[in-house]
């Protein structure tokens, strides 16, 4: 019957369907706003002292582990979960599989596709952060454009200076020489090329996040290679890479 109160959600009188909405992209928050004829909830992990408003419901902080997700999922109601995280956000993603597993609850994961390869691009693919630290060896200024929370593998890499992008200002940077540049994505290719001449950078690292790839179209025009950590792989399970097709699997289930 969830088929019949979704296909004309308020006009039969059906109940709006729960979606939970595990955020923290700007995919999330398209969803969410294109589910407005559902009862959404977003979730945020917190990490972000403003994060981007956001339509609907949202709750915000780890849920404890997935037996407090599942629970949660549970005493919430939740009829269905789209896991918009970050492709490199595997814990919540993990947690996620195994509560909608445990309670029988169906789950996407909509997953945006990874950057390519393009004609002039110099990428050095690599594993993992650890990875990425290594091969800076022998470069002057990198650009480190990981996140936050992605400094640490960086700290031992003493004899390099690093330009790094955040969203907030974090209380401490663990890494011998850092400028810290505050920003919110999506970012200009114009503001890229100015950030990268103006440092006088001579490589850069990023995760494969897909999504806005104006630093590495910068980087290519300025023939700077770019050290790219790649993807873990993702949940298994239904994957959609697209907000319209998340949309799409949220109206027919
Ligand atoms: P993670 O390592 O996969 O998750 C660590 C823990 O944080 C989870 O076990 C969970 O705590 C909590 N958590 C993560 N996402 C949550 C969410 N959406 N709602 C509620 N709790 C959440 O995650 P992460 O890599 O630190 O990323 C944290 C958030 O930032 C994610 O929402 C992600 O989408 C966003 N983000 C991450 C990156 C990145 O590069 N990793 C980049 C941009 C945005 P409990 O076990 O207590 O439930």
């Amino acid at each position: 019957h969830r088929g019949a109160d979704l296909q004309s959600p308020g006009r039969t009188g059906g109940a709006m369907s729960r979606i939970l909405i595990l955020g923290g992209t700007a995919e999330a928050r398209r969803l969410a706003d294109c589910l407005g004829d559902h009862a959404v909830i977003t979730s945020l992990a917190g990490r972000t002292r403003n994060p981007a408003q956001t339509a609907g419901e949202v709750r915000v902080g780890g849920f404890g582990g997935t037996d407090a997700l599942a629970a949660y999922l549970r005493e919430v109601g939740i009829e269905a979960v789209v896991d918009a995280t970050h492709p490199f956000a595997i814990q919540i993603s993990a947690n996620a599989v195994a509560a909608c597993m445990q309670e029988h609850i169906p789950r996407l994961a909509l997953v945006r596709p990874p950057w390519h390869a393009e004609l002039g691009d110099r990428w050095i693919e690599v594993a993992d952060a650890e990875a990425a630290a290594q091969a800076l060896d022998g470069y002057a200024k990198a650009f480190l454009a990981v996140g936050r929370q992605g400094l640490a593998p960086f700290g031992h890499c003493r004899d390099i200076a690093f330009v790094v992008r955040v969203v907030e200002l974090p209380e401490t940077v663990p890494l011998a020489h850092a400028t810290v540049v505050v920003g919110r994505g999506p970012f200009a290719l114009a503001a890229e090329r100015t950030l990268l001449a103006e440092h006088h950078i001579d490589v850069v690292v990023a995760k494969n996040a897909g999504g806005d790839r104006a630093k590495l179209d910068a980087a290519r025009e300025a023939n700077i290679p770019v050290i790219l950590i790649a993807r873990p792989p993702p949940p298994p399970g239904p994957a959609v890479r697209t907000v319209a097709e998340a949309v799409d699997w949220v109206r027919v289930l």
